[in-house]
């Protein structure tokens, strides 16, 4: 009988997230019914947003429920179909988490063009981290030409996207990364106008250096120490995009103290989640794709071998260790 893995939560984190706290399953291809379609996963895609379903908290979704397949965007190819919109070969984005196959009834899955733009895209800058990157810029920074971006966690699969987009528009970015090698790829790669070693030492100094005519627009992946020290240098009327707050997801505390700055610069501070935004889908996947396709948006990849490789690469990505967008090779 033909089997293929699978991993599921196991139990919840007791602090930071553990390889225990997953197992890998091995389980029985099924039989297609009527209407479906079975679909073979090249690419997993490990985000941060996994981490917070691990928990039992209230948030914007539900709790990632103990023995189901961890939840996770993927690209694939379909090996079956019983379904007649999509046939054996359709290249498919579909969330059938991490899992070396899924069966789907078609609902939810999309269709890939993959002639100029890589499959692993769909899962990067042509997919939800990009489309994050560009609602938030887009509908909450609002930059105007000649304004000052900041971004952090910017070689990552978000920030990188954000900082690029805001170059295109006209704006200086800065970008926030850890260590010399993500700020020297932002930069020099990436075409951002500076980029702050957060782990150097000196943030707040180095901040004020990158940013002298102060930031307008602030794109917040990180939270805590970083948040604050990008909160003090806002300009009257900037705008935060709230977008995620990585440093506190895995079990840490995350105090921030510059709140005042909010009040005194009237600033306007929004939380978003991106998969709230499907109508604006559309307009910034065209633009992505076809910056990517023409050689205008780059990105990068970190890519473990290996569904069994995956609780060891997400574990990494809370830490840092990845540089751009972490994905996982199914095949
Ligand atoms: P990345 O590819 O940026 O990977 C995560 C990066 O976060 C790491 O490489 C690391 O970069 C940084 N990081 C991790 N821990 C810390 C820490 N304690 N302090 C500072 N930096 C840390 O991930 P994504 O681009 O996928 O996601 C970026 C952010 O965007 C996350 O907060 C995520 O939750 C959020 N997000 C929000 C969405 C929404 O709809 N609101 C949708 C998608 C993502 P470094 O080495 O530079 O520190």
């Amino acid at each position: 009988m033909a089997t293929y893995k699978r991993v599921v939560l196991a139990s919840r984190p007791q602090g930071h997230v553990v390889p225990q706290n997953f197992r890998l399953e091995e389980v029985p291809v099924p039989a297609l019914k009527e209407g479906e379609l079975l679909v073979r996963n090249h690419y997993l895609s490990l985000d941060p947003y996994m981490r917070m379903r691990m928990e039992d908290v209230k948030s914007y979704a539900a709790p990632q429920a103990i023995g189901d397949t961890m939840v996770g965007g993927t690209v694939g190819e379909v090996v079956e179909s019983k379904n007649p919109k999509f046939a054996a070969g359709d290249k498919v984005r579909g969330m059938f988490g991490w899992s070396e196959m899924g069966v789907s009834q078609g609902g939810g899955l999309v269709r890939l063009d993959t002639t100029d733009v890589p499959l692993s895209a769909y899962l990067g800058a042509v997919g939800m981290p990009g489309m994050t990157a560009w609602y938030g810029l887009t509908q909450i920074n609002q930059p105007k030409e000649g304004e000052t971006v900041v971004v952090s966690a910017a070689s990552g699969a978000v920030g990188s996207v954000v900082g690029q987009l805001a170059k295109l528009r006209g704006c200086r970015a800065v970008g926030i990364a850890g260590g010399k090698e993500k700020c020297d790829y932002v930069v020099n790669e990436l075409g951002f106008d500076a980029c702050v070693d957060y782990k150097a030492g000196n943030l707040k100094e180095n901040l004020a250096q990158a940013t002298p005519d102060g930031i307008d627009g602030l794109f917040e992946n990180v939270g805590g120490e970083i948040f604050d020290a990008c909160l003090a240098r806002m300009n009257p009327f900037g705008r935060v995009a709230l977008c995620g707050m990585i440093a506190g997801y895995d079990g840490d505390p995350m105090p921030v103290y510059n709140m005042r700055y909010l009040l005194t610069m009237r600033l306007t501070l929004r939380g978003f989640i991106v998969s709230e935004h499907m109508d604006l889908w559309p307009q910034g996947l065209k633009e992505l794709r076809e910056l990517v396709a023409g050689g205008k948006l780059k990105f990068r990849e970190s890519v473990a071998q290996g569904l069994e490789a995956a609780p060891e690469a997400f574990i990494g990505m809370l830490k840092g260790k990845n540089f751009g967008k972490q994905l996982v090779k199914l095949i």
